[in-house]
């Protein structure tokens, strides 16, 4: 799944995105001086470690919170889409890592050495929470995708063709006479191919050969110089 959006868009949303970012960022750093772990036992009083007391969490923490503010950073003076995805991207992703790393290290490898018993505390899933937070930004910044833009259909007058209207073109041009006359109505939508403006019921004419839609002023013009129908070629009777 890619989220398709043009440069400006991407530009704007990496912002966005690098501002969520440094905000868990912070708030990954300020669950630190929250309490992690309780040590208890039935002799010693009941004794915190918070997530600053471990220096390799509290490094790793650290860390991770610096490089998801640098994303936003990045990001903000980044004006190359692709090179600020990737920055953006891999930092968030770092820096997640990082941040899940911090709390999962205290609780699988630290605690265990330690040879303490105890439990958890709020702290360490607020730490969790902003790591998976940070990698969920990192993921959203990766899934962006520059859209394509349709290119325009050519037309040998070099604008842009409507869809309806060049469906509704014979494919072979037919050869002969043909006279313009007026037409009773006008299909809504419906544009003269001379000057693609939309045609009224007012002044409209049509192809007796082709049927193609013209204004009278434009195809009255256009046989003066040039003796045809644009469309089928065919020779206008006068
Ligand atoms: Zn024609
Ligand atoms: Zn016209």
């Amino acid at each position: 799944m890619a989220v398709m959006v043009t440069v400006q868009e991407a530009l704007a949303r990496f912002f966005k995105l690098g501002s969520v970012l440094t905000l868990f960022g912070s708030v990954h750093m300020l669950s630190l001086l929250l309490e992690w772990y309780v040590v208890s036992s039935d002799t010693v009083a009941r004794t915190s470690i918070y997530g600053y007391n471990v220096a390799e969490t509290l490094m790793m923490s650290i860390v991770a919170g610096l490089t998801a503010g640098l994303g936003l950073l990045v990001s903000t003076f980044s004006r190359r889409v692709r090179t600020a995805r990737l920055i953006l991207a891999s930092l968030a992703l770092l820096g997640g890592v990082l941040a899940l790393f911090s709390p999962l290290y205290l609780m699988f490898i630290k605690i265990p050495r330690l040879s303490v018993s105890g439990q958890i505390e709020w702290g360490i899933f607020v730490s969790i929470f902003s790591a998976i937070a940070l990698l969920a930004v990192g993921a959203l910044v990766a899934m962006t995708r520059l859209g394509e833009r349709p290119s325009p259909r050519p037309s040998y007058y070099g604008r842009a063709v409507p869809e309806f209207q060049t469906t509704q073109v014979p494919a072979t041009p037919v050869t002969g006479t043909t006279v313009f006359e007026p037409v009773e109505s006008v299909t809504n939508g419906a544009v003269c191919t001379i000057c693609y403006q939309e045609l009224g019921p007012e002044d409209t004419m049509k192809c007796s050969s082709c049927e193609v839609l013209y204004h009278r002023g434009c195809i009255d013009s256009w046989v003066n110089l040039n003796g045809t129908c644009p469309n089928c070629k065919s020779v206008a009777e006068t």
